[in-house]
């Protein structure tokens, strides 16, 4: 064993040669590694991967350990990771996941950022987010076409159907918030985007998800007014604090329609205060994270009385899933909680039907290979316009960041012949690798976030956290490849449970079998969700689909 190994370049390895003892350990070597792929993870050296500090593993170490023991892994035995540390090998059998990941957990009285952080410093847990810790990050792109809905969503709501002759103003360009200016520019409209580091502003620029760059707020308000006067899309990026800029456009009555912000709100540690260079905020959160807590709430409280302010004009004004709400309500704003999150705003009646971010990643590296699951999803589904809409889109305009990845929402009883379809593909030779099928932790049933994906639920149950521990069990006893338990992810500590699971296509008659089962029985949790929720529309297509409830049957 290296002794203090420290950071390298990652990059998993392409083609269709084994370096381990089966599929799916091969599977989660490469993704491990993938989410650590420079072009995919926003700090790796860190072993960041994206929002803030969610991690793909604990240290240097622990990752050199988990490659070691996926490789020599058999096919039926798993790993068990606990905060991304290897911490056990047991011998459990082939239907079994290979690898089960625990990230984050704290016994509720403790679930704070304090204890969190206490731990984290001594090196007894680390950060896990919802997709870094279980290894199925795919780039910006991952959130892009969830984005993509929500803006989407907007338009209908608002705009009749489009952005084309409106201006969203937004903050935050980081792995996630990176997908907010193409996606508004897919849905026809202008973005301005406020980032304090200037090197997030380049990087969505050579990704393609940014358009231009203004060199001060003037310019991209005159450039914003312009494009919107000729419906022409266009996304501008501005360096400044969204703190001093939301309510400086405030002031100038900028005409502004929509409203929302992407900046790692959910960890106040991770949000620039007002009057802070950027290049000081690591020292000086570091020194004294109390009072940055402190001076970041208050600008955090600032930032979000100027979105109350847009509202009060009459803009469309949400909260994009950062807990920023709650953190500028201790910051002292007082009318935080006026807007919505945009999952009851928009994305529930989606979460009804078990439709949620369904993706996919070909191990062979080849685009061509997305390519073609590209086409296959548009024949098995061929009256899905919107679902053509966006697939047409993302082949054209969606730059892959380390392994070709594709992601789309689909819902009950479609994942799964997505799934097959993907591994007769792969059986055949159509495709030269195969394909890892995962999706985000935002989904329909695997997840308990009172201020995000379960906000506001039709009885209550917001904080009910049994569904997503459900929601592992079931996707473990049903075949899963590497399944997961977080706690935190995007909203922050003590805010959210949330699970993931990841399956491999590998063209095999078993993977078939266990495909089948989790893509039905991972969104058929969502289903069950909302029926018990109350929401009518689930419970009629548990009826119409044959998704079976105790509780509903005589
Ligand atoms: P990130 O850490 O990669 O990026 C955050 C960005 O905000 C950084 O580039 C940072 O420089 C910038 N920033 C910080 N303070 C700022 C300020 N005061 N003014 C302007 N810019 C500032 O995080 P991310 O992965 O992009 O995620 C962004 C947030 O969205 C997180 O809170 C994350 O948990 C949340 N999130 C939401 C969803 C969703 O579905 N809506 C999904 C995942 C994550």
């Amino acid at each position: 064993m290296a002794s203090n190994p420290g950071p390298r370049p990652v990059r998993a390895s392409r083609g269709s040669a084994l370096s381990c003892k089966g599929w799916p350990q091969e599977a989660a070597l490469r993704m491990l590694m993938n989410n650590l792929d420079p072009e995919v993870a926003e700090h790796p050296d860190d072993l960041v991967v994206y929002g803030g500090t969610g991690r793909a593993a604990r240290s240097w170490a622990a990752f050199d350990a988990i490659v070691r023991t996926l490789r020599t892994l058999e096919a039926d035995e798993t790993l068990l990771v606990q905060s991304g540390k290897p911490v056990g090998v047991l011998r459990t059998h082939e239907w079994a996941p290979r690898v089960l990941l625990a990230n984050s957990n704290l016994v509720g009285d403790w679930a704070t950022w304090e204890e969190f952080r206490r731990l984290d410093a001594a090196g007894l847990m680390m950060y896990g987010q919802m997709t870094a810790g279980s290894w199925i990050y795919i780039g910006t792109q991952g959130i892009l076409q969830g984005t993509f809905e929500t803006f989407g969503a907007v338009a209908r709501k608002r705009f009749g159907g489009t952005l084309a002759g409106t201006i969203t103003l937004t903050a935050g360009l980081g792995g996630m918030g990176g997908a907010q200016p193409l996606a508004i520019t897919m849905n026809e409209g202008v973005a301005i985007c406020v980032e304090c580091d200037p090197s997030r502003i380049e990087r969505r620029i050579a990704h393609r998800y940014l358009d231009t760059r203004a060199a001060d707020l003037d310019e991209a308000l005159r450039l914003a007014i312009e494009a919107r006067d000729a419906r022409r899309p266009l996304s501008i990026g501005v360096l400044g604090n969204a703190a001093d800029v939301f309510p400086e456009l405030l002031a100038r009555d900028a005409p502004i329609d929509v409203v929302t912000d992407q900046t790692s709100a959910h960890d106040p540690l991770a949000y620039l205060p007002r009057g802070m260079a950027f290049e000081d905020l690591h020292r000086a959160s570091e020194k004294d994270p109390a009072h940055f807590t402190e001076e970041a709430r208050a600008s955090m409280a600032a930032h979000v009385e100027a979105m109350v302010g847009f509202l009060d004009r009459g803009a469309e004004v949400f909260d994009y899933g950062n807990s920023i709400r709650d953190e500028a309500r201790k910051g002292g704003c007082a009318r935080a909680f006026d807007f919505p999150g945009f999952v009851p705003a928009y994305i529930r009646p989606q979460f009804e039907e078990g439709l949620g971010p369904f993706r996919w990643v070909a191990l062979s590296g080849d685009p061509a290979d997305i390519a073609a699951t590209d086409r296959a999803v548009l024949e098995l589904f061929p009256d899905n316009t919107h679902l053509r809409r966006w697939l047409t889109m993302a082949g054209e305009k969606v730059a892959f960041q380390g392994l070709p990845a594709r992601i789309c929402w689909l819902g009950y009883g479609e994942r799964h012949l997505a799934g097959l379809r993907f591994n007769e593909m792969v059986a055949s030779g159509e495709l030269s690798a195969p394909i890892v099928i995962g999706r985000d932790h935002l989904d329909s049933g695997s997840v308990a976030s009172p201020y995000r994906e379960t906000e506001a639920m039709l009885d209550g149950s917001d904080a009910v956290a049994d569904w997503p521990l459900l929601n592992a069990l079931v996707n473990t006893a049903s075949g899963a490849s590497w399944v997961s338990i977080h706690h935190g992810g995007g909203v922050g500590m003590g805010r959210s449970i949330h699970a993931g699971q990841v399956c491999v296509a590998d063209g095999t008659p078993e993977a078939a079998r266990k495909l089948e089962r989790v893509l039905t029985n991972d969104p058929g949790l969502g289903v069950l969700r909302h029926a018990d929720a109350g929401y009518e529309h689930a419970a009629a297509v548990a009826a119409e689909r044959g998704v079976r409830i105790p509780m509903r049957e005589e």
